[in-house]
């Protein structure tokens, strides 16, 4: 029998995924499998497994979820999406996993560096001179400049220029 505090810790996970965009869904979960036995990831890595994390959220052990590599591991294949029978927005449910881990300071390296690189110019792998040279001399032209001012405009008001300091002094 659930205790009281139990109870507690569990609905105020899922009430917070449940609040986020992409996670509104994720109470419909009965828990079928048909998610884990369509994911191509999980096929590859058995360590990943979608449904397994739903029921974890659900459980509102939020700690092993947002704080491990798993949720960053989905491709965003939609596979399971399609084929869910309760309809749950599998892939954007991870997408509202990553932003709380993301807040909670759990976003892998990487992934901050990527923001960093964002926000300072413009793209998230610096082009090298290297690349340059290849693309003049493949006949490609050169890559075109970054309106920054625009794009950070755009960045601070969906928030994401927010996350990427709160990753940066984690
Ligand atoms: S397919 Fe849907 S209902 Fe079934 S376990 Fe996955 S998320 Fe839950
Ligand atoms: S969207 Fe993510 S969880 Fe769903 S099948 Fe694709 S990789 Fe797996």
């Amino acid at each position: 029998m659930m205790t009281q505090q139990t109870e507690k810790t569990t609905k105020s996970f899922s009430d917070e995924v449940t609040s986020r965009h992409g996670g509104e869904t994720l109470t419909s979960c009965y828990q079928c499998g048909t998610c884990a036995s369509s994911c191509p990831v999980a096929r590859l890595d058995s360590s990943f497994n979608p449904r397994e994390i739903i029921k974890l959220s659900l459980l509102g052990e939020k700690e092993e979820v947002v704080s491990g590599d798993a949720i960053w591991l989905c491709c965003s294949c939609f596979n399971c999406q399609e084929r869910c029978p309760q309809n749950v927005e599998i892939a954007d449910l991870f997408y509202a996993l990553r932003n709380i881990a993301l807040e909670a300071g759990h976003a892998p390296g990487m992934y901050a560096d990527f923001a960093s690189a964002l926000v300072a110019e413009g793209r998230i792998v610096k082009i090298s001179k290297f690349v340059e040279k290849k693309r003049k001399e493949y006949g490609l032209p050169p890559l075109k400049s970054v309106d920054l001012e625009a794009l950070n405009t755009i960045l601070s008001a969906t928030g994401f220029s927010k996350s990427e300091k709160t990753e940066e002094s984690q």
